[in-house]
């Protein structure tokens, strides 16, 4: 694993971002209307774009491309994956990759930007409407992404992936109407989300631990069925610049068959496997339990043994 700087242990307040909030609220109204508007040609529609963002995107690009550089591809292919990624509305490939560079660096500890130690719902989503001082600040993040930011593509990328997500909701309204825009954007970008977001709530709560890594992540067969391989996440956090995420043979895990494929085009290069011993956090001390089971709980530091309170 990169070092990474060290970066403050975030206060125990909670600033709301409103965009953030009120913009997956808004995503998931809008997917109340899938009963009402279906059609198998929506239908379709919906399970494209959810491989396509889904699958290509977040995990085969965001993921294990971008974040890990389990294997390498040709840019103006890492370019198309990364656009796909960004129609996911999971943020840019820039504040994505370093939230996720940031979560394997400090996994289950108190700078973990989603770690279910705070609870199931803070894992899944809540941690999304707090402002964090590092990630969400204009450029402190970037020191965890200074290979993408020197990349003129990822930074426009970054910068207009609202805008791509408008543009895809016009062409469908074009094509296919409100149903289409329904089950494409609305229902997709909801379904994709919470399967995305259950790799950080569940695979660190529920499941297998083939190694001994330190913090809470688990092998969980549901979440892998739901995220294309990417629920093995024990696996992953031993080994995170793997490319194959299921490593017995009962753990599947179709994107590294996608990645296999590409390199039979000759698409995929340089694909990374487990190598050496297992990669493990330094376990941790009383002394930060205690401190990490105060911000769990947002209370106020014991009294000093001996002072009245
Ligand atoms: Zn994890
Ligand atoms: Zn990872």
């Amino acid at each position: 694993m990169e070092l990474l700087p060290d970066i403050p242990i975030p206060a125990p307040k909670f600033r709301l971002k409103w965009d953030i909030t009120l913009g997956i609220l808004f995503i998931h109204l809008g997917a109340l209307f899938a009963p009402m508007t279906f059609s198998w040609s929506a239908f379709g529609v919906f399970i494209f774009f959810q491989l396509l963002t889904g699958c290509l995107g977040i995990t085969l690009a965001f993921h294990r491309l971008l974040t890990h550089r389990s294997f390498k591809v040709p840019k103006w292919l890492e370019y198309t994956l990364t656009l796909f990624g960004s129609l996911a509305i999971q943020g840019g490939p820039l504040k994505w990759v370093a939230t996720h560079r940031v979560h394997h660096a400090y996994a289950d500890r108190p700078q973990d930007p989603h770690s279910p130690n705070r609870g199931f719902w803070w894992a899944h989503v809540f941690w999304l409407l707090a402002f964090d001082d590092v990630l969400d600040h204009p450029t402190k993040f970037t020191m965890y992404v200074n290979d993408l930011t020197i990349d003129p593509v990822h930074r426009f990328i970054e910068k207009t992936h609202v805008l791509q997500s408008v543009a895809l909701g016009v062409l469908l309204f074009a094509l296919g109407g409100w149903s289409w825009v329904v089950w494409g954007i609305f229902a997709r970008c909801t379904f994709v989300w919470h399967c995305t977001w259950l790799v950080n709530s569940a695979a660190h709560i529920w499941g297998y631990q083939t190694y001994t890594t330190n913090e809470g992540s688990r092998n969980n067969w549901w979440v892998a069925i739901l995220t294309y391989g990417e629920g093995w996440h024990n696996n992953h956090h031993a080994y995170p610049t793997s490319a194959a995420h299921g490593l017995k043979w009962w753990e599947f895990d179709l994107t590294y068959a996608i990645i296999k494929a590409m390199a039979l085009l000759g698409w995929a290069t340089e694909i990374r496997l487990p190598r050496g011993n297992p990669a493990q956090l330094p376990a941790l001390s009383p002394a930060e339990y205690a401190k990490w089971a105060r911000q769990k709980t947002r209370l106020p530091a014991p009294p000093l043994a001996g002072v009245a309170a």
